[in-house]
C-alpha cells in the first residue's frame, strides 16, 4: 500500500541512539561508550529542508551516518518513504540507497583524485544501472554537469584541477546523477567562502525547486542555513535540545543554547545581540555528559533544578524545546 499523502515525512527518524565502544588496555576491555546519538527525533517531509545544527563533536555527523547505515545504530527507527530501514536486510536496502546520496564538506578527499570527473559522476548511473547505452551515460553526465553549472568540456579532468567551489559542485553532480530523493549534505559550504558559500546554496535551492529534493542540511554554521532551511533542529551532546520553523528560531530561540547561537551570528539583529549571553566555554564530553540538564554547564540562564534533574521536550505551537523554562 502506498501512501502519498503529502505531508507525510519522507524521512522519520526516531529514538536513534549510536554509541561508540571506548575500549583500554591490552585485552581492549569497554570501559565506556561515547554517546554520539543519544536518542534523537527527526522528521522532515517531501520537498522541505530541514537543518541539523549544533557545535563540532555534538553527534550530527554520526546521525546521518546513522540514516544511511554507513554506522550500525543501537536503537531507533529511521523511516524512508514508509520502509524502516534499520531492519531491512542488505540485499533490499540497496536500491534505497539510490535515493538517499551525500554531499560532504571536502570534495578533496571526499573524490577520488584518480578518477576523472566523467568516471566520478557516472559511477553511481553504472552501479544502479540507470543508463541503457555508454552513450546514454555520457549524456546523463553532460546533463548534470551543465545543472550544476560544470562544464562539460572539462569531465575528463580530475578533481585537482578544479577550485574549491567546482568540486563541491562536482559532489553535488554526482550525488544528482542517481536521481535521488533525499540528499544529506553534512557540512558542504562549510569549508568555502562566504561569496562562494552563497553560490552554492543558491545553487542547492534551484535544484531543490527543479527536482522536489528533500535536504538534511548538517552545519556547524547557523548563519548558513537561514536561506535555505524551512526547519531546524538544535543539537547538544547527542540530544535535540529545540526544534522549530527556521524564522521562529531565528527571531525567538527558546532554548537558551539556541539563543547562544542565534547571537553568535554576526549579520542577525544586532541590536539584539548585546542583552543575549553567548555560550562560552567548551563541550563537555560525550562519553560522560553532565548530569541534569546537558547544557547546564554553559547555560547563562541555569537554576538549581537543571544540576539535578534532565528536562523533556516542553512542546511548541511549531516545534519543542528541552528546557525547564518552557514549563508553563
Ligand atoms: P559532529 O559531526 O557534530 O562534529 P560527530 O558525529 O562526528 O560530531 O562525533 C560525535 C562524537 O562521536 C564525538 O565525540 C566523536 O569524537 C565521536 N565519534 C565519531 N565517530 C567515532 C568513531 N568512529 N569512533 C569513536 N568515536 C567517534
Ligand atoms: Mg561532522
Amino acid at each position: 500500500m502506498t501512501d502519498t499523502y503529502p505531508s507525510k515525512p519522507l524521512l522519520k527518524v526516531n529514538g536513534l541512539k549510536t554509541l561508540f565502544p571506548i575500549r583500554k588496555g591490552v585485552f581492549q576491555r569497554v570501559v565506556g561508550y561515547v554517546r554520539a546519538v543519544d536518542g534523537i527525533d527527526l522528521s522532515i517531509d517531501a520537498g522541505q529542508t530541514l537543518a541539523l545544527v549544533g557545535e563540532s563533536g555534538c553527534g550530527k555527523t554520526t546521525v546521518g551516518r546513522s540514516i544511511l547505515r554507513l554506522l550500525q545504530p543501537q536503537a531507533g527507527e529511521v523511516w524512508f518513504d514508509s520502509q524502516q530501514l534499520l531492519s531491512l536486510p542488505a540485499t533490499r536496502l540497496r536500491p534505497i540507497r539510490r535515493h538517499i546520496q551525500m554531499v560532504f564538506q571536502d570534495p578533496m578527499t571526499s573524490l577520488n583524485p584518480r578518477m576523472r570527473v566523467r568516471d566520478i559522476v557516472a559511477e553511481g548511473i553504472r552501479s544502479f544501472n540507470l543508463a541503457s547505452s555508454r552513450s546514454d551515460c555520457v549524456g546523463r553526465v553532460t546533463r548534470v554537469l551543465e545543472r550544476v553549472q560544470l562544464d562539460p568540456r572539462q569531465m575528463l579532468r580530475y578533481p585537482h584541477e578544479f577550485s574549491g567551489g567546482q568540486r563541491q559542485r562536482i559532489g553535488i553532480a554526482r550525488a544528482l546523477a542517481v536521481e535521488p530523493k533525499l540528499i544529506v549534505c553534512d557540512e558542504a559550504v562549510s569549508a568555502l567562502d562566504v561569496s562562494i558559500q552563497a553560490q552554492i546554496l543558491n545553487l542547492l535551492k534551484d535544484l531543490q525547486n527543479e527536482f522536489g529534493l528533500t535536504y538534511l542540511f548538517i552545519t556547524h554554521d547557523l548563519s548558513v542555513v537561514r536561506y535555505l532551511a524551512d526547519r531546524v533542529s538544535v543539537m547538544y551532546l547527542g540530544q535535540i535540545v529545540e526544534h522549530g520553523e527556521t524564522e521562529r528560531l531565528f527571531t525567538a530561540p527558546a532554548h537558551p543554547y539556541t539563543k547562544g547561537l542565534v547571537a553568535a551570528i554576526p549579520s542577525v539583529d544586532p541590536d539584539k545581540r548585546s542583552v543575549t549571553v553567548q555560550v562560552l566555554g567548551d563541550v563537555p564530553s560525550s562519553s560522560n555528559p553532565p548530569r541534569g540538564c546537558r547544557f547546564h554547564t554553559r547555560c547563562p540562564e541555569v537554576m538549581e533544578r537543571c544540576r539535578r534533574e534532565a528536562p523533556g521536550l516542553y512542546p511548541l505551537p511549531d516545534g519543542a524545546c528541552r528546557c525547564f523554562l518552557l514549563e508553563a
